[in-house]
């Protein structure tokens, strides 16, 4: 199960966005929440990138972490599988099978299965004199995408917003909006002012951009509307 601590954030950071909002104009009687509340309502958000956030997330994928890792405006420091002995590796269990016996048994049979193979791999070349370190190296081939990866994670608030919106979306892969609504309940108690009225995308536009593409079970299907549906809208008035 992914787990999500947070090592260290920008302190004062509802002054600090206040302050730098003063700075391009924003008048001086205007108290500092209300300021933030209206940056990040009203998308002013270069300011936001002044506050950065350092996560430390563990027991999620590798699957996952590369979905992560798309992320390009945020900076990633994963573990090597170069450097550490994988083969004992922990893995995750698929969210959608979790509560089916049946899968995942099966599931992990094909993890032992790929552990048995990194452990031969690896044996044979230490004792074919290859050495540890490359052992290692060609070993790690064979593990699985379940495998579990440690990261550390920093991004600033305003990437971080567009992450929540991407991965807090009922489209998003469940293990990943699993670790977007950690990351957020962790997030809005830090900053309530600049979290409290984010969520998916649809929930930040007041419209949902998916369209088409908006899944059935989305929470907000009936009191959002679809972004096709608002802009055509003006364009046949
Ligand atoms: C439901 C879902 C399905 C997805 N499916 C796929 C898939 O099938 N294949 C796949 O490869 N990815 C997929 N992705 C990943 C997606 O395409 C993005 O790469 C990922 O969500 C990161 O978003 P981002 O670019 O906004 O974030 P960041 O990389 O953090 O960028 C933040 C923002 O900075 C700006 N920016 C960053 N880099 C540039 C640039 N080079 N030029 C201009 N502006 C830039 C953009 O405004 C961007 O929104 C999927 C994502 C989701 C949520």
């Amino acid at each position: 199960m992914v787990e999500v601590k947070l090592l260290r954030y920008t302190p004062d950071g509802v002054k600090l966005i206040a302050e730098s909002c003063r700075v391009s104009g924003i008048p001086p009687n205007i108290p500092d929440e209300e300021v933030v509340r209206m940056v990040v309502e009203n998308d002013y958000s270069s300011v936001l990138e002044h506050i950065v956030f350092t996560f430390d997330i563990s027991g999620i994928s590798v699957a996952i972490s590369r979905e992560l890792l798309e992320h390009r405006i945020a900076s990633h420091t994963a573990r090597s599988t170069r450097y550490h002995d994988e083969r004992n590796f922990d893995y995750v269990i698929p969210p959608p099978i979790r509560n089916d016996p049946e899968m995942v048994e099966i599931f992990k049979e094909a993890m032992e299965s790929a552990r048995k193979h990194y452990e031969e791999i690896f044996d044979r070349m230490v004792e074919k004199g290859y050495g540890k370190e490359k052992a290692r190296e060609v070993a790690r081939y064979v593990l699985p995408m379940a495998t579990h990866t440690h990261y550390v994670w920093t991004i600033n608030a305003r990437s971080l917003i567009n992450f929540l919106g991407l991965r807090l979306c009922k489209r998003a892969a469940p293990e990943i909006r699993e670790l977007a609504q950690k990351i957020y309940d962790i997030v809005v108690k830090v900053y309530p002012e600049i979290f409290e009225n984010v969520g998916c995308r649809g929930y930040n536009l007041g419209l949902c951009p998916e369209n088409e593409a908006r899944p059935k079970d989305c929470p907000y299907r009936d009191r959002i509307p679809l972004k096709k549906d608002v802009k055509g809208g003006w364009k046949n008035s």
